[in-house]
């Protein structure tokens, strides 16, 4: 192997440090402890994980838990009446929608209750459109937390050649114009793609983010590359990504683990993203 791993279980940790300080830098001047609203609909075990790890890690950060949960079976007016209910309370400074949602209802009507100071997983239609403009506003987790790896590891991004695979509004999309807004070249791919190998040679930073396991094997990395992957399966031999680890570690210069890579990160995004929804509701900037 040649490449170095990226500890983003480590980069994680230390996020989730300097939330906490700031969260109690934030009540020490004065101000009030973010509160963050977690929302899961219906009994979806894979979900309830994923709450239960957003909530646990917030009050960790000093933050405060206004969980809520709905039966699956609720309708989307009342859905909509409780996302309205926690837009208007002072007390929570972000909303986060577990998605997916039951079937039955319209989760884009849903997102879109949200109001986008309070909109900490980024994904309104007014932060992605900041996001598109280049203006600040809040950003999707797993993206930002793509982007802090690659800055914790000083990975030149000014005139570097990016290559995202994936277009989803949740990753590919963002991450591609996270990487613009720090003039990085982009080319972005997706499922009709000619020949995606050739078009992943040419980066200097590659981020995964398809969906599909070991998409991307060695013969797509130019050698010293970083290799940033976003993809995470469950197979029986364990979790892996959308990269072949261990053939890729052999060229890249870089490279993410899964799991330990950008999994965990998103989650620590999530709460510094809370952090400065609460600081600008109150005043005190971005
Ligand atoms: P998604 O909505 O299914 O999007 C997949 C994207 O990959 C689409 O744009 C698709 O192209 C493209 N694609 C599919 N097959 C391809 C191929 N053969 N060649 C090139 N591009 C191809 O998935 P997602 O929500 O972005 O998630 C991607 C992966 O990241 C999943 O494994 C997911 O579990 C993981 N994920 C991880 C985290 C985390 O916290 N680490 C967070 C979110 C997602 P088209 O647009 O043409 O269909």
């Amino acid at each position: 192997m040649t490449a170095r791993t990226i500890d983003g279980t480590a980069v994680a940790r230390r996020v989730r440090e300097d939330v906490a300080r700031g969260v109690a830098e934030l009540v020490a001047d004065g101000g009030t402890a973010p509160g963050l609203a977690t929302v899961l609909v219906g009994d979806d075990p894979a979900s309830e994980v994923y709450v239960r790890n957003k909530r646990r890690l917030s009050t960790e950060a000093g933050m405060v838990d206004h969980h809520r949960h709905l039966p699956a079976d609720v309708g989307q007016a009342e859905a909509e009446a409780l996302l309205d209910e926690l837009a208007a309370d002072p007390a929570v400074s972000g909303i986060l929608l577990q998605l997916p949602t039951p079937k039955h209802l319209d989760s884009d009507a849903l997102v879109a209750r949200i109001p986008a100071e309070k909109d900490v997983d980024g994904l309104s239609t007014l932060n992605a459109g900041l996001l598109a403009q280049g203006r600040p506003g809040l950003r999707p987790c797993t993206p930002a937390g793509v982007m802090r790896l690659l800055d914790e590891y000083e990975v030149e991004l000014a005139g570097a050649e990016a290559v995202v695979v994936g277009r989803s509004a949740l990753v590919g999309r963002p991450v591609a114009q996270l990487l613009l807004a720090r003039n990085a070249t982009v080319t972005t791919c997706h499922s009709r793609t000619r020949d995606l190998a050739e078009v992943c040679r040419r980066a200097d930073v590659l981020v995964v983010a398809a969906g599909i396991p070991r998409l991307v094997g060695a013969d797509a990395v130019k050698p010293g590359a970083t290799v940033v992957d976003v993809g995470i399966h469950r197979g029986e031999d364990g979790l892996h990504g959308d990269v072949d680890f261990a053939a890729v570690a052999e060229v890249a210069g870089l490279l993410t683990p899964v799991p330990g890579g950008v999994g965990p990160m998103t989650i620590a995004m999530l709460l510094a993203n809370t952090l400065t929804a609460a600081r600008a509701q109150q005043g005190r900037g971005t």
